[in-house]
């Protein structure tokens, strides 16, 4: 019989923390911790995150074993994020991982973060059936993921169905403030509520009224077939990625600047809207007119993207607007957003649907923390109803940051004995 695979995950490339357990393809528990203390200053400041995933780093892992149901004498291999990302962040998931790996005499296996953020497509949750199994479909999937908030909640906990059952929606535990003390023994920051903009953006409605097939969450385990086409859209990258396996990506196409979700996060900035500002545009977007204001598009040949251009045109118009008239932004903000989302957009999907010609390939996915966007999920749900596309997103918690994507990227590495030395160091830049 083969030997279930039990993976410990962390996730520490950036400003959140995040422990994850599977068994297998199936997420056992997903515990993050958001960083609050960087929102005062527009951006991650990266000495301050590495100081914050130092306190957070214990009881993350805590909260997710218990979560997971999991002792550590059951555990196969501890997996961590190697890069990229901020060295600082980085170092301290990686140490942790190695420290625990060589008490526990199990193999370490570093994640490269971009990779695993395409392998959250893969991520079974618990209770979902195989295709063939779909007729006697189960009921929707117990929410894994959680927030530290959340998970702490439950000391004393019951069996994982019937735990993950009364945990409320993503959205919710989100907004709800940390009662960090309640489990564990963490400095207060340990548990910072998840930041405002994780409650108000959380787009999962979207997923839900799409149409069933396109959807990847569910009750039915769904994966594309290799090989597939993923646009990876996230705070620093924007790639459009040929998977030829679980392991095997080459990027085809990517931006010669910017990344899609700092074209979000630098215009938000400009009209005064918080960091990170993707979540907020999202929200405004649905409010306002797309065809309102037209921004400019890049003429970059190839699969290539550039949003730099973007970047300064939305910069200059507020400029010349504001002279005119001081609350220009403040009376056309949905718009603004709308036409802005709208135009990202648009340059995404052209060079997606690009490539899909080129390569005649028709099992499209997205991934990363833009993948998150309504409007983009929409776009994309309506692209593929003309070009017959079957698309593929993950759920919306496994689209940013989190330690569930490492641990299923860190199951496939196993199954190969793809293992990592005590000597791995983390990098902060690397591509697939
Ligand atoms: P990275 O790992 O490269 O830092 P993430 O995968 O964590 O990036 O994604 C973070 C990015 O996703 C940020 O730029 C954020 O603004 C963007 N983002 C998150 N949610 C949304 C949304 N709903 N709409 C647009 N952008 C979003
Ligand atoms: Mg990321």
């Amino acid at each position: 019989m083969v030997r279930e695979v039990v993976i410990l995950a962390i996730e520490s490339s950036c400003d959140d923390t995040s422990a994850a357990v599977i068994r297998n393809e199936t997420i056992l528990s997903n515990v993050v911790a958001s960083q609050k203390v960087h929102e005062a200053y527009g951006g991650v400041v990266p000495e301050l995150a590495s100081r914050a995933h130092q306190q957070n780093i214990i009881p993350v892992v805590d909260v997710a074993l218990k979560r997971a149901g999991v002792s550590r004498s059951e555990i196969s291999a501890v997996a961590f994020t190697r890069g990229p990302g901020l060295l600082g962040s980085l170092l301290v998931g990686t140490s942790f991982a190695k420290a625990f790996a060589l008490a526990l005499g199990v193999p370490l296996i570093e994640v490269n973060h971009l990779q695993a953020h395409v392998l959250a497509l893969f991520i079974r949750e618990p209770g979902m059936t195989d295709r063939a199994d779909a007729s006697q479909a189960a009921p929707a999937p117990a929410q894994a993921t959680t927030s530290l908030s959340a998970a702490t909640q439950s000391a004393d906990m019951p069996p994982v169905a019937a735990r993950t059952a009364a945990i409320p929606p993503i959205s919710a535990q989100s907004a709800t403030p940390a009662p960090a003390q309640a489990a564990t023994s963490a400095p207060a920051q340990a548990a910072t509520p998840a930041p405002a903009q994780t409650a108000t953006s959380a787009p999962a409605q979207t997923a839900t009224s799409a149409p069933a097939q396109a959807i990847v969450s569910g009750p039915v385990y769904r994966v594309p077939s290799f090989p597939f086409l993923c646009l990876l859209v996230s705070g620093g990258n924007s790639q459009i990625i040929l998977v030829r396996d679980h392991l095997h990506m080459e990027v085809i196409g990517q931006t010669i600047d910017d990344a899609a979700g700092e074209a979000f996060d630098k215009c938000a900035k400009v009209m005064g809207l918080p960091y990170p500002g993707g979540p907020y545009i999202d929200k405004l977007a649905k409010e306002g007119n797309p065809h309102r204001f037209p921004f400019t598009k890049p003429a970059i040949s190839g699969l290539d993207y550039s949003f730099s251009g973007l970047k300064t045109n939305f910069l200059y118009f507020l400029r010349d607007q504001l002279r005119e008239n001081p609350g220009f932004i403040e009376q056309n903000k949905a718009d603004l957003a709308a036409s802005l989302q709208k135009t990202i957009i648009d340059i995404l999907l052209q060079k997606l649907t690009r490539a899909a010609k080129e390569t005649r390939i028709r099992d499209i996915a997205i991934a990363g923390g833009v993948s998150a966007n309504s409007g983009l999920r929409n776009a994309i749900q309506a692209e593929a109803q003309k070009r017959k596309w079957n698309v593929f997103i993950p759920k919306f918690e496994f689209t940013m940051d989190n330690a569930a994507m490492i641990a299923i990227a860190g199951y496939y590495k196993y199954l190969r004995g793809e293992f990592a030395g005590q000597d791995a160091v983390p990098y902060s830049r690397t591509h697939l």
